[in-house]
């Protein structure tokens, strides 16, 4: 039997200093996979995970850096047709949260959001596991002043590590996506029994 299903292509966009977690939040999310080694990305690409939101099948389309974060020339086919964007930094490195400003206006100079003040961002403070948490430079009031600062954005504290929080946080920037979209969709037609993987949420507290 043959039906069709209304099904949405997000385009999410990971962006923070080299050596925070983007790579491995990703990782984590899509494959439930860490890796202690540090390996620089090599190319720029992405992974996509299907999700279900409400009755809506979503393929987040998840973009990594190849690296040249280092350089913030991450180039315009990267941030091109982002619907929403993930801010990283690192609680332990009081520097990745400094630059948090430029990657944010960066985002907006690169992608060029016909409405800046309500393009769906998050802030995700990545690391809190390591040392217990004695390494901490950056308080989380902090990072929630910060958000608060630029219109609201949700915040997520995470351990790719350890796998906490990442899909909460994965889930919120896809639903903010979806509530921002405008006619991103497209309509596939799919044989009923052959409906990928899903993952049922549950709802968050964006
Ligand atoms: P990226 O440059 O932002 O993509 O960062 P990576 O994902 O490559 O991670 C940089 C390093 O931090 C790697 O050695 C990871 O294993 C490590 N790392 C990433 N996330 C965590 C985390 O949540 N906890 C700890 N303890 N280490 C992490
Ligand atoms: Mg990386």
């Amino acid at each position: 039997m043959e039906s069709w299903r209304r099904r949405t292509l997000l385009k999410v966009i990971v962006l923070g200093d080299s050596g925070v977690g983007k790579t491995s939040l990703m990782n984590q999310y899509v494959s439930k996979k860490f890796s202690q080694q540090y390996k620089a990305t090599i190319g720029a690409d992405f992974l996509t995970k299907e999700v279900l939101i409400g009755d809506r099948l979503v393929t987040l389309q998840i973009w990594d850096t190849a690296g040249q974060e280092r350089f913030q020339s991450l180039g315009v086919a990267f941030y091109r047709g982002a619907d929403c964007c993930v801010l990283v930094y690192d609680v332990n490195v009081k520097r990745s949260f400094n630059t948090l400003d430029t990657w944010h206006d960066e985002f907006l100079n690169q992608a060029g959001p016909s409405d800046p003040q309500r393009f769906p961002f998050i802030l995700v403070g990545n690391k809190i596991d390591l040392d217990g948490g004695s390494k901490r430079m950056v308080p989380e009031k902090k990072a929630r002043e910060w958000c608060a600062s630029k219109g609201d954005i949700p915040y997520f504290e995470t351990s790719a590590k350890e796998d906490h929080n990442v899909d909460t946080a994965f889930l919120c920037i896809a639903r903010l996506a979806l509530e921002h979209e405008h006619d991103q969709d497209i309509y596939f037609k799919t044989v009923a029994e052959q409906v990928p993987d899903t993952e049922q949420t549950s709802g968050c507290a964006c």
